[in-house]
């Protein structure tokens, strides 16, 4: 074991692509400036580190800060793109510029005995068929065989064999909501640091499960998600040294290694490795009836009629969860609560870059009346745009973007933004000042995320999942996509694939 310094290289490069999104994820995108509560990106150094504490990046520098010894080095790397998770394919352009000039410095600041990819898994890059196997390639060219590549990932990341031919650890969290964003971290520079000095020898094992699952259905506060964390979990205590990645897989990207996935990591071990990834998969594949049907998805007019009868009940806050919006702009919740006359309703948020941008420009401000359509027409899926009449509350610049708040109706609150926003704590609604336990609804756009703030934590009293008749993309229905890269049929419940022995 040397105790000699040690030299790590960290770099950043995530994005959760929904293919199907019209709008390309571009090099504009990755490129923001800061300010002093938001760093901007790309960034380097101390500014990289310091991103995300209570995540993946907190979480390893703690840890890594830890050892004796460790230098970190932030190589200069893109944060999330301003659009967040509503873009679609990411250019080939912002890919290879961004990548190239990772691997440049990268290059330029060698040697390194360590590197830790900090990523996400479910990026989807036009000309690029697997963006996080082929970082972790150049990565591997630059840095010899003699160095150990360490990477953390969101358990939506679709991954087959390929990374882990070319990195040596990875770490998914297994919480969806993601909980545990910073163990995960903390566990990868554990490990990276342990196998640098001699005292971690990775050998893992990658199996792939044929199943493919809207993510809606993918919380693991219930069985049988639940039960796949927990006997991860159990492995894990059984067998130390054991890592056990569950990757569930996003299928709204459209790439060929989509679908679930299982990762096991251990210390000089690959029949043990080999062993509990069959076991996990055929654990998961024992369960693809029920892990398919385990949440209940609405139709927006049954869970607006629903989400009436709740609050005459008293059975309030009521979340409607509209999950399918991928690009925020979407109008069928609003216009039903409308249509069916709800009061008290929080709607947050309808993005809307043009009315955003032009209320910005008109200097709009609280007490000014307001009658403009909002909403709609990103692509079919956000339908038509709604005529709102009010009076706006209030109109900030906050977290990179404009935010609007409208009253309208009977106690009604609308809030647009510029952007794409997913609310997964209610009191995240702070800035706009609004008194957010006055709600009966509040109706949000959100998948499992809002479980973090709404169900986990005993906020709401009623949970409503709601999509519109149509299979638009972020669908439960996912054979209503246009997919090109993957094959449903070879995927349960599409098709009868054969698994495993
Ligand atoms: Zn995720």
């Amino acid at each position: 074991m040397t105790s000699l310094p040690i030299r790590i290289a960290v770099l950043h490069f995530s994005h959760e692509t929904v293919t199907f999104l019209k709008n390309d994820t571009t090099l504009d995108d990755f490129i923001y400036p800061g300010s002093p509560a938001y760093p901007g990106s790309p960034a380097r150094g101390e500014a990289l580190l310091k991103f995300d504490p209570k995540s993946y990046m907190g979480g390893f520098v703690k840890m890594a800060r830890e050892f004796d010894g460790v230098e970190l080095v932030g190589i200069e790397s893109p944060w999330w793109p301003k659009t967040s998770i509503g873009s679609g394919w990411v250019t080939n352009e912002a890919y290879e510029t961004l990548v190239g000039r990772m691997i440049a410095e990268l290059k330029a600041s060698a040697p390194f005995h360590g590197v830790y990819l900090c990523l996400h898994g479910a990026m989807a890059v036009r000309g690029v068929a697997r963006p996080e196997a082929e970082l972790a390639r150049r990565v591997r060219a630059v840095v010899g065989r003699q160095a150990f590549i360490a990477a953390t990932f969101d358990l939506h990341g679709n991954e087959d064999e390929e990374f882990l031919k070319h990195a040596d650890m990875a770490f998914a969290v297994k919480y969806f909501p993601h909980y545990d964003g910073h163990l995960q971290g903390e566990r990868a520079a554990r490990t990276l640091v342990r196998a640098i000095r001699g005292d971690y020898s990775p050998a893992s094992a990658t199996v792939k499960v044929p199943i493919i699952s809207p993510t809606v259905l993918q919380w693991t506060g219930a069985s049988p998600w639940m039960d796949l964390v927990q006997r991860a979990l159990t492995w894990e205590a059984r067998e130390p040294d054991l890592y056990v990645n569950v990757f569930f897989g996003f299928p709204f990207a459209d790439v060929p290694d989509v679908g679930m996935t299982i990762q096991a990591l251990t210390n000089g071990n690959p029949e043990l490795a080999s062993e509990v990834a069959r076991d996990m998969a055929q654990a998961a594949w024992r369960q693809r009836e029920a892990l398919l049907n385990s949440t209940k998805v609405h139709l927006i007019s049954e869970g607006v009629a629903l989400a009436k009868q709740a609050v005459s009940r008293g059975e309030t806050p009521v979340v409607l969860a509209d999950h399918s919006d991928r690009s925020g702009s979407a109008t069928w919740l609003l216009k039903e609560i409308m249509a069916q006359d709800l009061s008290n309703t929080l709607i947050a948020t309808i993005t809307d870059a043009a009315v955003t941008a032009r209320l910005k420009a008109q200097g709009a401000k609280a007490g000014d009346a307001f009658d403009m359509e909002v909403g709609g027409l990103a692509d079919e899926s956000a339908g038509a745009p709604v005529r709102i009449q009010g009076t706006i509350l209030k109109a900030v610049e906050a977290y990179g973007q404009f935010w609007v708040s409208i009253r309208f109706g009977r106690d009604n609150v609308l809030i647009l933004s510029t952007y794409l926003v997913q609310i997964m704590e209610p009191f995240s609604l702070k800035n706009m000042d609004l008194d957010i336990g006055a709600f009966h609804v509040m109706a949000i756009k959100s998948r499992v995320h809002f479980r973090r703030g709404f169900h986990d934590n005993g906020f709401a009293r009623t949970i409503l999942l709601v999509e519109p008749p149509e299979p638009f993309l972020g669908t439960v229905r996912l054979d209503g996509l246009p997919y090109e890269n993957v094959d449903l049929k070879q995927f349960y419940p599409y098709g009868n694939p054969a698994f495993p022995k």
